[in-house]
């Protein structure tokens, strides 16, 4: 201890210039880094030309995904993190593609010089969310804008109308809060066209005077929406009054005008900085991810080109009579058009008759949307095309697991790797064994479970993992970090944990919960976690994207009726005693009560064979996908009990058909407060994974 302090000290004038020419470097690179990035976003507009010339659609997903794929492995090689090189190319494939957008945008629409200067129109002041929303969707002309403040959105729209204004920034609905009625009403009667759509994130903050602490604050002020986006954390100041404003800018201004340091304001950061106020706390809001779409209207509709993602919006009232509204939505089915969303409000005088608010992928250029229109004419009294304007819908391209499958580090034998088609006829009279909705008899097809754009039961075989139970904020983001690196799709850790023995560790409770969501956001991975008491139900579901019913409950029927009232999935695990007839039960208390979203998991049994933690029952698989739609899934971990076993009986269960595996594993299984025998350490886990996703 003491030699290494004189070490240091010893070291202390040459550490900081060396720390000094370090710094330098990085920040050479950093530079080197957005040269870099300014040439590639040169060479993605040149690009476009080219495409414009061939008329090839602007996004090529195929060639995203080679990219992705081909990127990942050289940064392997460098030493890179997949899930680094992922998210940063994310941001960059979709510059290209915003880049390439506004290029064509602007060819379609005869503009194609200097963007020209505009005029946006918007209710409230500036620093409100609508005014940030315009500065989002014209970043390209940021230096040329001008901001007309209205009190209210229809002063917003009748200055666009009157030509005072360019655009009108509209917002429609919130993740959080929902549709935005007013506008919704508006939109029937004005004489604007849509043009545009803008995704903004919110990110309420609470803000005041200066740094005072919480329970200083007497009166807080902001937009009625913004303050029903906060109310848990509104919940926790009942000392508070809260006070509506026209928008959250003019409740800043409020608070900066009156001086007085009791006094908040729910707004965004930026809105503070622009009038130099402190942020208290942020992420105020109830839902972390919180988003705000916006319309942006104009007087004459913009041509969208035909090789950029479009979505429409309309408005329609169907005609007076029974199966009116599903004739309507048919014509989008016959015609292959996907509806985003369907929105009803009241037809203002006449009481208990609706208008339908409609958005679909498509533009009202192309015949078939024209053509499918002409037919919603026969089963609508009223029909009004909004507007068609290029969609923000980009979600970014997943390379595919199996694409990312590392060499093998070990050798196995060669194995036929086809799992068998399940026996062609299910047998009958499930009814009488006591489930009807989990039955094929009811529902021929597979069921498919998405969860965060993960498909359960779909063709790709999907691999949970993860540590038997979260056990610190190290341990959990080490595995998260591994999962993603070698294809995992899931992140699961127990926080209740249900142990043979009240002295056993139990778990980290709610606490264990946060650290796993935040390693999941951290790597971009669903998460999957155990619920113990029909109590807890709720308030995990808020959490957790998986539900998980573990082997000791799989006959605890008031949980069973309590995750079928939560729209969440549910991993249901094969009780130890329990058989499949039984499981399937189980599971029909679960759709019973409404929750369709069922995956099986057997994870062994008890038989008189003590080799082994349980029994595997590799039969259960066909018999299970033979009788039922809902996904099956596989646990070795738990039937093995041992690592060494854990491999095998991975293979083996994709060999028999299942269509997902959940395994434990842990950075240091000597160490793990439980199961740490059967945890794969995580090279075992990157040979097992490199095994499974490289053949199909
Ligand atoms: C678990 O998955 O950690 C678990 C407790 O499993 P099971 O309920 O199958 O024993
Ligand atoms: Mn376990």
């Amino acid at each position: 201890m003491a030699e290494k302090k004189s070490t240091r000290r010893k070291a202390g004038a040459p550490t900081g210039r060396a720390l000094a020419v370090l710094r330098e470097s990085v920040t050479h690179l950093d530079g080197e880094i957005l040269r870099l990035l300014a040439e590639r976003r040169k060479l993605a507009v040149e690009i476009v030309g080219v495409k414009d010339a061939t008329g090839v659609a602007v996004r090529d997903q195929g060639r995203e995904e080679t990219l992705l794929v081909e990127l990942i492995q050289a940064g392997r090689e460098l030493g890179l993190d997949a899930h680094v090189v992922t998210q940063v190319f994310h941001e960059v494939i979709a510059d290209s593609l915003r880049q390439q957008q506004l290029v064509l945008q602007r060819r379609a629409n005869d503009d194609g010089g200097e963007p020209e200067a505009v005029r946006v129109a918007f209710q409230g002041i500036a620093g409100a969310y609508s005014y940030l929303a315009a500065r989002q969707h014209l970043a390209d002309r940021a230096d040329r804008l001008a901001f007309v403040e209205c009190p209210t959105f229809a002063a917003a729209i009748e200055s666009v109308e009157a030509g005072r204004a360019d655009l009108a920034m509209l917002p429609i609905e919130n993740t959080t809060s929902g549709g935005i009625n007013e506008v919704y009403d508006l939109l029937l009667h004005t004489r604007l066209a849509i043009v545009g759509e803008v995704k903004l994130r919110v990110e309420h903050c609470l803000v005041a005077m200066s740094d005072v602490p919480l329970s200083s604050i007497r009166r807080i002020y902001s937009h009625p929406q913004a303050v029903a986006q906060c109310g848990t954390f509104l919940a926790s100041l009942p000392g508070c009054k809260v006070e509506y404003y026209n928008d959250t800018a003019e409740a800043v201004a409020k608070v900066r005008d009156d001086g007085d340091p009791a006094q908040a304001a729910i707004a965004s950061e930026q809105a503070a900085a622009m009038y130099g106020l402190a942020v208290l706390r942020k992420g105020i809001a109830n839902q972390r991810e919180n988003f705000t779409r916006f319309l942006v209207a104009a007087r004459a509709p913009r041509a969208v080109d035909g090789r950029i993602p479009c979505k429409t919006s309309l408005v329609m009232a169907t005609a007076q009579k029974p199966g009116a509204l599903v004739e309507a939505l048919l014509v989008f089915r016959e015609a292959g058009i996907n509806l985003t969303k369907l929105e009803s409000r009241p037809i203002l005088g006449n009481p208990w008759e609706e208008m339908f608010y409609l958005d679909f992928e498509g533009n009202v250029a192309e015949e078939r949307v024209q053509r499918a229109l002409d037919e919603l004419t026969r089963s609508t009294r009223f029909l009004k095309v909004l507007g068609s304007y290029p969609s923000q819908d980009l979600p970014p391209t997943e390379p595919a697991a199996a694409k990312l499958a590392r060499p093998r580090l070990a050798a196995v034998t060669e194995r036929d790797a086809a799992a068998p088609e399940p026996p062609p006829s299910a047998p009958r009279a499930a009814e009488k064994k006591g489930y009807r909705l989990v039955s094929r008899d009811h529902k021929r097809e597979d069921t498919v479970i998405e969860v965060k754009g993960v498909r359960l039961g779909g063709d790709a075989l999907v691999v949970i993992a993860g540590p038997c139970a979260v056990e610190s904020r190290e341990q959990i983001m080490a595995a998260a970090q591994a999962v993603r690196e070698h294809g995992g799709r899931l992140l699961r850790g127990g926080c209740f944990k249900p142990r043979s023995s009240p002295y056993s560790f139990q778990g980290l409770g709610w606490e264990g919960l946060e650290l796993l969501a935040e390693a999941g956001r951290a790597y971009g991975l669903p998460i999957v976690t155990e619920v113990l008491s029909p109590a807890d139900v709720e308030g995990v579901a808020r959490v957790s994207d998986v539900l998980q019913i573990g082997a000791r409950n799989m006959q605890n029927f008031p949980l069973l009726r309590e995750v079928g009232r939560v729209p969440r999935p549910v991993l249901l695990k094969r009780g130890m005693m329990a058989s499949l007839d039984e499981l399937l039960q189980a599971a029909e208390y679960i759709l019973a009560h409404g929750n369709h979203q069922v995956i099986l998991c057997e994870r062994g049994i008890r038989t008189f064979e003590t080799a082994t933690r349980n029994t595997l029952d590799l039969s259960a698989i066909p018999v299970l996908r033979a009788r039922t739609h809902l996904p099956v899934f596989v646990d070795p971990s738990h039937a093995a009990g041992e690592r060494a076993l854990v491999p095998p009986m991975a293979r083996g269960a994709k060999a028999v058909g299942a269509q997902g595996i959940m395994v434990e594993i842990h950075p240091d299984p000597a160490v793990a407060l439980s199961d740490g025998p059967q945890a794969l350490t995580f090279p075992m886990f990157a040979d097992l994974m490199s095994e499974l996703l490289a053949s199909p």
